[in-house]
């Protein structure tokens, strides 16, 4: 398996070559592909296993051929993770001048409100702090949110600890319909929580993940 034949674009593979990555990791072989071709996933995969490059690859490449106001929301549990996955994002977007935004406690909200309402393609963020600038900011700040055409739940299974649950159901509230977005999952484990989610039926007025 080749990141070529798993269908990316020559510039990505260029792109990963520069980082000198190049061969696929099972997730990456394994979700790219279906990604690519319009599906949901949800993938067991831990932090080292290239997740990130699994969903960034396949979401850069649908942006770069319909480029778009907020065209994906990335939600992680730490800020750390956020940022991590925003440097994946800078370098692989980097040849398309890809713009990002991280959103995340302990850094200054204005300048990320700022940041928002300058429509980035990409928005990497963390639950407590999307929430809170959700509850308090109008359309011009997170209006661009509500088309976006991805929405990654990294970490799922930290994501859906009870402790995030308010927050998490204020994110996914200003996001498009299940049916009107793709939702990437990505779990260290796969949770009663996690089972329970992909078999919802939506609640009305809400946003269903899948
Ligand atoms: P992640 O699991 O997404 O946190 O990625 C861990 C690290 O692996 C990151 O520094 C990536 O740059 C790197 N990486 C991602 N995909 C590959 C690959 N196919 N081969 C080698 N390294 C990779």
């Amino acid at each position: 398996v080749t990141f070529k034949s798993l269908g990316l674009d020559k510039w990505l593979v260029d792109a990963l070559a520069s980082m000198s990555i190049r061969k696929p990791t099972a997730i990456q072989a394994a979700c790219i592909k279906p990604i690519l071709e319009g599906n949901d996933c949800i993938g067991g995969a831990r932090t080292g296993s290239g997740k990130t490059a699994a969903f960034a690859l396949p979401i850069l490449q649908k942006w770069s051929r319909d480029p778009w106001g907020v065209y994906a929301l990335v939600l992680t549990p730490t800020r750390e993770l956020a940022l991590q996955i925003a440097e994946q994002f800078a370098a692989l977007g980097a040849p398309v001048d890809l713009k990002h935004a991280v959103v995340v406690g302990g850094m200054d909200m204005m300048q990320q409100c700022l940041a928002l309402s300058r429509r980035p393609h990409v928005v990497i963020a963390t639950p407590g702090r999307l929430a809170d600038i959700i509850r308090s900011n109008g359309d011009e700040t997170i209006g661009g949110l509500k088309r976006c055409k991805f929405l990654v739940l990294d970490e799922a299974d930290r994501l859906l600890n009870p402790s995030f649950a308010d927050e998490l159901e204020d994110c996914m509230s200003v996001l498009p319909d299940g049916s009107n977005r793709q939702t990437l999952l990505f779990t260290a484990t796969m949770t009663d929580a996690i089972r329970q989610l992909t078999e919802q039926p939506p609640k009305p007025g809400r946003s269903k993940p899948f």
